[in-house]
């Protein structure tokens, strides 16, 4: 190995002797996949594939043939696992090319080259399932045993620097060659295997505009050199590092971090609104060191519009970023969002001269013109995407196209991919192919919901049924420890996702949890604000926070737990309601409110008269919401009965009145949950259907109430009660 294992600086070496010894050469592959991808500056997300020609036994004629191991679609070489990886047949690959190559009209971009796509299940080993990818041929035809192909930023850095071909042999020696730009598939494998055929002393090529390709006899000897072709380049791009001339120098100084969130606060909302005229986005912001280098330098309006260069970055960043023009110190927040409007009508008129110029007759048709990256001097990047992993993985690769420039800029110029390159990938029929197998997007996917009381009982309900429809939950609550511990569970069940961007709580996944007091305006401010810098805005509000005061020995309620009785259920319901109107009203999207009420409402009884009043009030607090927040925002109740399981406000003392009020009789020693089933059971006998009422029924009506399926529904109540006569509306 050139370099010990002491001796990488700019990246980590992992291999481990003693690990590897243990698997058999399909897992040495995926383990050497999984450390190749642990390192953010070895490959992105999602990005490069790995492969292994492996003699394996034919299932049916139990001969000894080659077998093309190769990471497959989708998927992500650090989390990958052995059923990421295609399995296929040398000998058939090899018919494919001579078919490819009998074709006459053959080469980069022409029907056959895509053609070749559809005939890979034909050459599939051990009916393994794995999709192939498009670079499958990057792999098969590369005439050794091992193959790494990765997207390291210092690589591209070469690989997109106007001279990087003659770069390459001043920074590697003979041992690596160049290959020019050419869309990844069929051809470019061809190409690329008769350069390694034809120059037998070449480990690997350097991709021109795209990364990195290498290989070796063997995992250990391939993802050696993978790491120090990626070290030499990062040392080479370090010993010419510009410093404080890094992009020209800087021409803005950061904002502080208070200012920025107060700015910040002020402009998602709005923002998020304009990007998503066609459809929802969630965002991501990066805030740090690396990317406010870029926005505030000299260069980054020039940079910015030349856009990105490796495939993969694009697909995400979309052509390039809007680079919005203001400046921090002498500019206020009006003035900026101005510009951000006139940018975004701008970016959606060149997004469409883009396409109008290169598209082809059969090309798909236009995709959202808005961009996936912001970029804000002073303050830093937001990106959006279809979810918050996806967001994330955005701002993920427009660090990387940061870090390729950098590198680029220090050695030498950059460039991006031509513009119709850039088109030919992004609009190329196979891409949109894959698009159209992606599932649906679920009915909440580009949802923020925010639950109030998701703590417990009807809130946690809730949370979970909205996380299972998509949604990203904002689990908020008095206690933040259990509106954490609902976020948990939720981020345990669905995942953080893959993307790994994004700074302070905006790196978060599909949950958050979050302390709020309702009866605090500022409390709520101050949730709704880590709401914005997490995700970019709400969509939906579930307010379940509810307060109940049993009476005294004497039969009454003390004059002061009546305040707190409306602070709680009627006022707090109002301050959420009042603090989300402001985003709401800022993004002009449509969201949907629903808070939970009572049938203690419609109900008059002994025992309860400061709850009930409360939830009367609740009641005609939805009514009077839903005129307010028309058209925009559609506000309904949901009055629950005697939900008792799980609740928060049926603690013991409270189960153990009740049960002695109805003469019910119970055992002192019972534990609460049993004691609760026991009273859940008698107010069941109660309703006309007989079924005790659980969270989740109401979250059930909660979740209907906010979705599509009620879109024109507004300022109702619905009872969800098990049926109980006295409660019937009038
Ligand atoms: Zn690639």
């Amino acid at each position: 190995m050139e370099f010990s294992e002491q001796e990488f600086k700019h990246v980590h070496y992992a291999w481990d002797d003693a690990v590897a010894a243990k698997l058999d050469e399909v897992d040495q592959l995926v383990y050497r996949s999984n450390i190749l991808g642990a390192d953010q500056r070895v490959t992105n997300t999602g990005g490069g594939n790995t492969s292994s020609k492996i003699m394996m036994t034919d299932p049916l004629t139990g001969a000894e043939v080659e077998v093309l191991w190769v990471k497959g679609s989708g998927g992500d070489l650090r989390t990958s696992k052995r059923d990421n990886f295609a399995s296929l047949y040398m000998e058939k690959l090899n018919r494919l090319r001579t078919i490819y190559e009998a074709t006459p009209d053959n080469g980069v971009k022409t029907p056959i080259e895509d053609a070749m796509v559809g005939k890979y299940p034909h050459t599939v080993y051990n009916l393994n399932p794995r999709a192939t990818s498009i670079d499958t041929p990057l792999h098969a035809f590369i005439p050794h045993k091992i193959v790494d192909h990765t997207h390291p930023n210092a690589v591209i850095a070469i690989a997109a620097a106007k001279d990087g071909k003659e770069l390459t042999p001043e920074i590697f020696g003979d041992e690596m060659g160049w290959v020019d730009w050419q869309r990844p598939g069929f051809d470019l494998g061809l190409v690329m295997g008769a350069m390694a055929q034809a120059e037998p002393h070449l480990k690997g090529l350097v991709m021109g505009g795209h990364g990195l390709i290498n290989w070796a006899a063997d995992n250990k000897s391939c993802y050696d050199l993978s790491l120090a072709l990626i070290e030499k380049a990062a040392r080479y791009i370090a010993s010419r590092d510009k410093g404080d001339q890094t992009f020209g120098g800087q021409k803005y100084a950061p904002l502080a971090d208070e200012a920025k969130e107060a700015l910040l606060v002020q402009v998602l909302p709005k923002l998020r609104g304009l990007v998503s005229q066609q459809r929802k986005f969630i965002g991501t912001i990066q805030s740090d060191a690396t990317i406010l280098e870029f926005v505030n330098s000299h260069h980054a309006a020039r940079l910015a519009e030349l856009g990105t260069s490796c495939p993969d970055h694009f697909l995400r960043t979309k052509i390039k970023p809007l680079y919005v023009d203001w400046n921090p110190q002498t500019e206020a927040v009006d003035a900026l969002l101005a510009k951000l409007e006139a940018g975004l009508a701008q970016y959606r008129q060149d997004y469409a001269a883009y396409y109008a110029a290169c598209k082809h007759a059969d090309s798909p048709a236009m995709r959202d013109p808005n961009p996936t990256v912001i970029l804000i001097p002073g303050v830093g990047m937001i990106a959006w995407g279809k979810n918050k992993s996806e967001s994330r993985v955005t701002a993920e690769f427009y660090n990387c196209a940061i870090a390729v420039m950098r590198g680029a800029e220090a050695i030498s110029e950059y460039v991006a991919l031509p513009k119709q390159e850039a088109f030919d990938i992004e609009y190329w029929l196979l891409e949109e192919a894959k698009l159209r197998r992606m599932p649906a997007d679920k009915e909440f996917a580009r949802n923020v919901v925010v639950v109030i009381g998701a703590g417990s009982g009807i809130g946690k309900a809730v949370a979970h049924r909205l996380a299972k429809e998509g949604a990203h939950v904002v689990c908020a609550d008095l206690s933040a420890a259990s509106a954490q511990a609902t976020a948990d569970e939720l981020t345990g069940k669905y995942g953080i996702g893959i993307g790994v961007a994004g700074t302070g709580i905006s790196a978060c996944g599909p949950a958050i949890g979050l302390g709020v007091d309702v009866t605090n305006r500022a409390s709520i401010q101050a949730m709704f604000k880590q709401v914005l810098l997490a995700y970019g805005g709400i969509d939906n509000v579930v307010i379940t926070a509810g307060i109940f005061i049993s009476p005294d020995s004497t039969g009454h309620i003390p004059d002061d737990r009546w305040d707190i009785t409306f602070a709680v259920n009627v006022k707090g319901a109002y301050l959420v309601a009042d603090e989300a109107r402001t985003i709401w009203e800022a993004q002009q999207l449509p969201g949907s409110l629903v808070i939970t009420t009572s049938v203690n409402g419609m109900v008059a009884k002994k025992g309860s008269v400061a709850y009930d009043t409360s939830k009367a009030a609740a009641n005609h607090l939805v009514r009077e919401l839903a005129i307010e927040l028309a058209p925009l925002v559609r506000v309904n109740g949901v009055a629950p009965a005697t939900v008792v399981a799980g609740s928060a406000m049926f603690p013991r003392d409270r189960v153990i009145s009740s049960l002695t009020k109805y003469n019910i009789a119970y055992s002192e020693d019972g534990d609460t949950e049993s004691l609760r089933n026991q009273l859940a059971e008698f107010y069941a006998q109660r309703t006309l259907t007989k079924l005790p009422i659980l969270p989740e029924d109401q979250a059930e009506a909660a979740y209907l109430l906010l979705s599509n399926a009620f879109s024109k529904t507004t300022g109702q109540i619905v009872s969800v009660d098990g049926g109980l006569i006295e409660a019937f509306l009038r």
